[in-house]
C-alpha cells in the first residue's frame, strides 16, 4: 500500500519585515511546487528536498546560494546538509565558496562517496570531480548583501548587542518530505550569519543539529542562530522525541521551548515522520513555511 507524500519546506525565522512577506511565501510555494511535482510522481523524498532547497538556493530572496549573508571579508561562504531517513546517508559541505547550489554536492557526496563531509576547497574538488560546475565567488554576491555587510560593519558596536535578536535576518532554507515509499529525508542550506568570521561553520550543515532524518524517528530541518542550536544537537533531539512516540506537532513546539530556555537560542524547526505528520514552530516573530500533502497545501509566514 503506497503511503500519502508529504513535503514541508521553510525559508528561515526571524522579524521577516511586511515589505519581505511576499517574497518570501512566494520562495517557499516555489520550494513546495518543485518538490511536490517529483513527490506526486513517485519520486523520492531524497530527490524533492534536494529540488525544494535548490528552488530557493536559486532565489535571492534567502540566506542560501546566491544573495546569500556576506562573511567579515566579504565573501559568501555555504553549508548544506542532506540526508536519507531509510538508510541513515547523509551529505554535507561546509565553507563553500564557488558552488551556486551546495545541496547538489551534499547529495553528490551522500551518493557517490564513502565520506558524509567535505569542507572548503576539497568540496569544491570533489564537487568538480562529480561534473558540478564551480562558479567565481562574485556570482553569488549581490549588492543588497554588500550594502547589508557595509551598513553592520560602519555600526559595529550598536549592533554587537542585538547581533543575535530575532530581527537579524535568518533566511536559511530546508525541506523535510515522505515519499510513496514511506521513506523520509531532511536537507538544510544556509549562508550563514551576517558578517561571520570566515571558516566559521553553522549548525545547518551539522548532522543531528540542522538537518536530520531517519525513519525510526523523524526528518528535520532547523534554522536560525546556529551556535544554540549546535549546543543542543537540536533536530536529533526533536526526531527522537518524535521516535519515542510524542506527535512531531508537539515537539516541535517543544524544540522552540528548549532552544529558549536552555541555551536563551532562537529559531524554527519543520518536522515530520514516516507516517506524515508533520509540525512547524519557531519563536522569532514570523517564519516562512509550507506544506503539501495529497489533500491539503498551505503557506504563511506567522503560526
Ligand atoms: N542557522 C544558520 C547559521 O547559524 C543561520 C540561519 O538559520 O539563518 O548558520
Amino acid at each position: 500500500m503506497p503511503t500519502n507524500p508529504v513535503l514541508v519546506v521553510h525559508g528561515g525565522a526571524w522579524a521577516i519585515p511586511d515589505e519581505m512577506v511576499e517574497a518570501h511565501l512566494n520562495g517557499v510555494r516555489n520550494a513546495t511546487a518543485a518538490g511536490w511535482r517529483l513527490l506526486e510522481r513517485g519520486g523520492s523524498a531524497l530527490d524533492a528536498v534536494e529540488e525544494a532547497v535548490v528552488v530557493m538556493e536559486d532565489d535571492e530572496t534567502f540566506d542560501a546560494g546566491r544573495g546569500s549573508f556576506l562573511n567579515r571579508d566579504g565573501k559568501v561562504q555555504l553549508d548544506a546538509f542532506i540526508m536519507d531517513g531509510a538508510t541513515l546517508r547523509g551529505g554535507g559541505v561546509g565553507c563553500v565558496e564557488r558552488l551556486r547550489n551546495p545541496v547538489r554536492a551534499a547529495r553528490k557526496i551522500l551518493s557517490d562517496s564513502t565520506h558524509v563531509y567535505f569542507v572548503a576547497e576539497g568540496a569544491e574538488r570533489f564537487a568538480e570531480e562529480h561534473g558540478i560546475a564551480l562558479c567565481r565567488n562574485e556570482d553569488l554576491i549581490i549588492p543588497r548583501e554588500i550594502e547589508r555587510l557595509r551598513e553592520y560593519q560602519s555600526h559595529m558596536e550598536e549592533h554587537r548587542a542585538d547581533l543575535f535578536a530575532p530581527t537579524i535576518s535568518h533566511d536559511t532554507v530546508g525541506a523535510v518530505a515522505l515519499d510513496r515509499d514511506g521513506k523520509i529525508a531532511a536537507s538544510t542550506s544556509t549562508g550563514g550569519t551576517l558578517n561571520k568570521d570566515p571558516g566559521r561553520l553553522g549548525d545547518s550543515s551539522l548532522i543531528g543539529c540542522g538537518c536530520y532524518a531517519d525513519n525510526a524517528s523523524a526528518a528535520a530541518s532547523t534554522t536560525g542562530w546556529g551556535e544554540p542550536i549546535m549546543k543542543l544537537v537540536l533536530a536529533k533531539w526533536a526526531a527522537d522525541r518524535v521516535g519515542s512516540g510524542s506527535l512531531p506537532e508537539w515537539v516541535a513546539k517543544e524544540a522552540m521551548n528548549y532552544l529558549k530556555q536552555r541555551v536563551n537560542g532562537h529559531g524554527g524547526i519543520i518536522l515530520l515522520d514516516a507516517e506524515g505528520r508533520f509540525g512547524i514552530a519557531h519563536n522569532t516573530p514570523r517564519m516562512a513555511w509550507s506544506f503539501q500533502t495529497v489533500h491539503r497545501k498551505d503557506a504563511g509566514i506567522e503560526k
